[in-house]
């Protein structure tokens, strides 16, 4: 310790640490920078007492990249912030059982602290803390601004609910069907709420994903997480009887191979059907209410992961193809789930295995309508060559059937579109 040849951290880095911030030397005059380089990273959140490894882990990268830029004779901002306003911050809270805000202020005294202990060149005069009105003055601003523009609007929807930590959690804090905080069992849960019609910028985002300069991980989660799907919507009649079925799919051109049609357990049908909408039997109610039943607790793992047996119930309604005016059965079943697309599939089981497996249970007709090249028409193999075809026109609202995927061998014109979109939302 008193040996002055030694490398001393905590004296060394401390003095050091201290003359950078009272010189200021990484906060550059943004103004007159002649070469500016925004280093930004994603700040912490306090979620619990300090830093955790996986913060370090985020910031030395970032830092090492603002230093070599640095020497390269740039002017480099490097702003730090906490990100403090949202449920990790408001459940730890509750953990400790004190006020969020003045949870808030001691996280930043020791977050702050430890950041600073870290030697990265933070830019210390210009902090962002998301819990401070200054900043959320600005998200709240950015909020109006989406609603009056009906970019922002409410609908119910079902959500991953915590029973314990009362809370909604998105798809990646549910695993294995439990909460990523406390261990219970997820539950599905309708719920009104806001939502952002962020589909709107499905293109531009996907678009723009593609320049990044981000590893190929990255760039397939975002893409994942945008979820757009080109395809088309079509829309059944029901036979008999008031009402239809509105199914999307990325594979039009199996139409003609769908022989019945699944809609989901919440589908809104399946309330019309409960609530006598539809002239079914009593015995038929009967057997619907008793599937539901059984259904209802089951996670969306176990209703769609691999190996989980399929169960579902004949709706007593049928469904006329728009393509060929062939009636189709109607099943409820629980693989399908009610929060992706539209809720209801039309089953083509001569080309995707899980209807495959379903029509086999129920002795349902399989219909073989693509032969591949290799002349294997494998059910779980995604195809999108050959074959017949159907592309939508949304210009005309028809949709137009081709034998190859050559767009100028028509075979005909028929319309099966819908006008209420759920794009009513002003240019
Ligand atoms: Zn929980």
């Amino acid at each position: 310790m008193n040996n002055n040849n030694h490398y001393n951290p905590s004296a060394i880095e401390s003095k050091w640490q201290q003359k950078w911030e009272s010189d200021k030397i990484f906060s550059p005059d943004i103004k007159k920078a002649t070469d500016p380089y925004f280093n930004l990273m994603m700040f912490p959140y306090p979620s619990a007492e300090g830093l955790h490894v996986g913060n370090m882990y985020a910031f030395t990268g970032a830092d090492v990249y603002a230093k070599f830029n640095r020497m390269q004779g740039k002017d480099v901002l490097e702003p730090i912030g906490l990100d403090g306003f949202g449920i990790h911050s408001e459940n730890y809270a509750l953990k400790v059982g004190r006020h969020p805000k003045e949870q808030a202020a001691l996280a930043e005294k020791n977050f702050y602290r430890q950041m600073r202990s870290i030697g990265n060149s933070f830019d210390w005069q210009r902090t962002v803390e998301t819990y401070n009105p200054n900043y959320y003055k600005w998200t709240q601003w950015l909020f109006v601004t989406l609603f009056k523009t009906g970019l922002a609007y409410r609908d119910t929807a079902l959500v991953n609910w915590c029973p314990k930590d009362l809370t909604v959690l998105s798809d990646e804090q549910v695993i294995d069907g439990c909460c990523e905080r406390c261990g219970t069992k997820v539950e599905k849960k309708n719920l009104e709420q806001w939502f952002f019609r962020i589909t709107k910028y499905a293109d531009r985002l996907l678009q723009n994903i593609e320049g990044l300069d981000w590893s190929n991980k990255v760039k397939i989660a975002q893409t994942n997480w945008i979820g757009k799907s080109e395809g088309a919507e079509v829309e059944f009649r029901i036979k008999g009887q008031e009402g239809s079925i509105k199914v999307f799919t990325t594979r039009p051109d199996t139409l003609y191979g769908a022989t019945f049609m699944v809609i989901a357990p919440e589908h809104p049908l399946v309330a019309s059907l409960l609530n006598l909408k539809f002239k079914i039997s009593n015995l038929k109610l009967a057997e619907i209410k008793e599937y539901i039943e059984a259904t209802k607790d089951k996670t969306d793992i176990e209703r769609t992961g691999e190996g989980k047996e399929k169960t579902g119930v004949f709706s007593g309604l049928y469904a006329i193809n728009p393509v060929n005016n062939e009636e189709i059965p109607v099943w409820i079943a629980d693989y399908v789930l009610s929060g992706y697309g539209t809720g209801a599939i039309m089953a083509v089981p001569a080309h995707d295995a899980r209807d495959f497996e379903f029509a086999k249970k129920y002795d349902l007709p399989i219909k073989q309508v693509i032969m591949p090249e290799n002349g294997n028409p494998n059910p779980t193999e995604e195809r999108r060559d050959g074959g017949a075809g159907v592309i939508f026109d949304p210009k005309t609202q028809k949709y137009a059937v081709f034998l190859s995927p050559i767009r100028n061998n028509f075979i005909g014109l028929f319309s099966g579109g819908t006008e209420e979109g759920e794009d009513e939302e002003k240019g």
